[in-house]
């Protein structure tokens, strides 16, 4: 028998534990056939409701149900990549409490593995249900890292992906602490499905997404997977370097034909606060990737396990 780990990170889903497990569990009969041993991973990010207990009633009925439980809310990036370090499986998938990835996909995505592919991934293909203003960001969004970054990061990805053993340990060793789920499976290669499904909205429960975090949460991507706007920085040196430069010759060759009128100082402040404000953004830009890089070598563990159970 192979064995499959369902990753499933939670952060206030009481209501979502048992349907989810019972959406999972109409897969029995699939599993069986394709000689799949499952173990279910809840990982709890630091809920504030009933999650926790839900999540050991759950174990009760069904040993094959797992739980690791944060100290405080990490997020769900360390929430997966707790996930993955603690899963056994020859496969591994993850998937969200709310039942927004589908468990009923599962079967297709094992076809793909069947036919040889490492890793599995979905994508949605409209985003039915989401308010128009974020639906509208989050296409600049990946618009914009595309353009700027090597790594394909795919519009629309979910995190729902089934994966080899081999691909799982790929990704547990990049151990870095700012993680970017969407751009590391790019990043670590091997040959991907992609497959695509609508939207489905949830049904309990509210997102745990304000808009200001998935800003924050895009600019992480940003600095973790293109040095592009480094680059930028530069650029714009060199730019206003050089139209100082322009602009000296103009004024002296001005002055000695037309002489020195005393006029001006709009221009000069114009020009002043332009170039400040083109320093203090790429003073910020260099922050940006500073921070990061801070935090990256202080090399804090990514999450504290307060409790556990097989
Ligand atoms: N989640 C988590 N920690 C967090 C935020 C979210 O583990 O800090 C989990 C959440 O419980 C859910 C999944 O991540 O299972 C996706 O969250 P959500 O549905 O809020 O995101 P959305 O689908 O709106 O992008
Ligand atoms: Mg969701």
């Amino acid at each position: 028998m192979e064995l499959l780990s369902v990753i499933v990170p939670c952060f206030n889903e009481e209501e979502n534990i048992f349907p989810f497990y019972e959406e999972l569990m109409k897969n029995d009969a699939f599993f069986k056939d394709r000689g799949l041993d499952v173990e279910i991973i809840y990982i709890n990010d630091g809920s504030k409701d009933k999650t926790v207990d839900m999540i050991k009633k759950l174990h009760e009925r069904d040993a094959r149900v797992k739980l690791v439980s944060f100290s405080r809310n990490f997020g769900k990036e360390s929430a997966i990549y707790a996930g993955f370090k603690k899963s056994k499986g020859d496969y591994v998938v993850m998937m969200d409490a709310d039942l927004q990835d589908p468990p009923s996909l599962l079967p297709e995505l094992f076809g793909y593995i069947d036919k040889g592919y490492d890793s599995v991934a979905t994508r949605r293909v409209n985003r039915k249900g989401e308010p128009p203003i974020r639906s509208f960001f989050a296409r600049q969004f990946y618009k914009l890292i595309n353009k700027m970054s090597k790594t394909e990061i795919v519009d629309g990805a979910r995190d729902y992906r089934l994966m080899t053993r081999q691909v799982t340990d790929a990704i547990l060793s990049l151990c870095e602490y700012n993680r970017f789920s969407k751009g590391i499976y790019g990043w670590v290669g091997y040959e991907t499905k992609w497959v695509e499904f609508e939207n489905v909205e949830r049904t309990r429960g509210e997102t745990k997404w304000s808009f200001w975090g998935l800003f924050k949460y895009s600019l992480e991507g940003i600095v973790a997977f293109t040095t592009a706007p480094l680059s930028l920085a530069s650029f714009m040196g060199v730019l206003f370097c050089f139209l100082a430069f322009v602009l000296i010759i103009f004024i002296i060759v001005r002055t000695c034909i037309f002489g020195d009128p005393t006029d001006g100082w709009p221009s000069l402040v114009c020009i002043i606060s332009l170039i400040s404000g083109v320093q203090l953004l790429c003073l910020g830009i260099m922050g940006q990737y500073l921070s990061k890089t801070y935090l990256e070598v202080k090399k804090r563990p990514l999450y504290f396990i307060k409790e556990e159970i097989e």
